[in-house]
């Protein structure tokens, strides 16, 4: 199986702003089919990226079907001004602006909406994240509007209220996880809500200098002993890299995470897989039913 549910064809796994300087005039097309057929070369057949506000996801869409690799993007992250995302996202201020750019993935045809309502592991402390994030209120009505129009939403999210919030509202997929409590891993589980817990984004920077590797090899256990309680309770979990980000190269990070993974059956990431390939689309020629999952 060869796959990745989390992706940024944008970033390059080293450094953020030079990446996307490359594609900001417009997107780079050498450096997309480049990456395309690494993906192709290593057997890789469906991917799903996190998007971008510079275009270069949607055309890694349209160029991946010369490469035979199915290819999702939400067109471009949305996220609330003043909070985490603006350096790859588009930002709403007010619940019309939101309904806007809903508007602009219809007409851009997004596969589904990825939405950013919490902020980032503060890897220099324990137990710790970068921002309080959106309100679960508010987190419950950005995925609802998404919903009405037809969209599954992605959801990156880090915090345990983050967590309950998105599951109120039956978001379709969490992404990254930190945080998480024992009753909420169970919800996930008992919910079968997909959860891709990116542990390539921890475990690729250990050794690499920037933080205390002990931190990161607590850190990296802990999630591991949460992934396996949520499949050993009947839940999802999905293999997503978050290749492109800092340490986490593409394609070759597939095998990564499969290491980390190492706990979960091939049966449940390919199920999730599956289970993304059916939601995860609003274009009606691939949106089938998740029904029998
Ligand atoms: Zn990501």
């Amino acid at each position: 199986m060869q796959f990745d549910l989390h992706m940024h064809m944008i970033l390059d796994g080293v450094d953020f702003r030079k990446a996307i300087g490359t594609h900001r005039e417009r997107p780079c097309e050498a450096l997309i089919r480049s990456r395309l057929e690494q993906y192709r070369a290593r057997g890789v057949t469906f991917l799903r990226d996190g998007g971008d506000a510079w275009g270069v996801s949607l055309r890694a869409r349209e160029l991946a079907e010369e490469y035979a690799i199915d290819y999702r993007t939400p067109v471009f992250p949305i996220y609330k001004k003043g909070h985490y995302g603006s350096f790859i996202g588009r930002g709403f201020a007010t619940l019309d602006d939101y309904r806007r750019l809903l508007d602009v993935l219809h007409e851009k045809n997004a596969d589904f909406v990825k939405l950013m309502i919490s902020g980032l592991i503060d890897f220099s402390k324990a137990n710790t994240l970068t921002e309080d994030g959106l309100s679960p209120d508010e987190i419950c009505q950005l995925v609802e509007l998404a919903h009405g129009e037809g969209f599954a939403v992605m959801l990156h999210t880090n915090g345990d209220w983050a967590a309950n919030a998105a599951m109120d509202a039956k978001g379709e997929s969490l992404e990254h996880g930190a945080f998480f409590r024992q009753e909420t891993l169970l919800r996930i589980a008992k919910t079968r809500t997909l959860w891709v817990p990116t542990l390539s984004t921890i475990g690729n920077l250990i050794g690499c200098g920037r933080y205390p590797d002990e931190v990161l090899q607590a850190l990296l256990c802990k999630q591991q002993e949460k992934v396996a309680f949520v499949a050993q309770n009947g839940g999802l979990i999905g293999l997503g890299t978050d290749a492109g980000a800092y340490c986490v190269p593409h394609g070759e990070a597939i095998s990564h995470e499969r290491h980390y993974l190492s706990s979960i059956p091939d049966s449940i990431l390919q199920t999730a897989t599956d289970f993304v390939r059916c939601t995860f689309s609003s274009r009606p020629n691939l949106q089938k039913s998740g029904d029998a999952l």
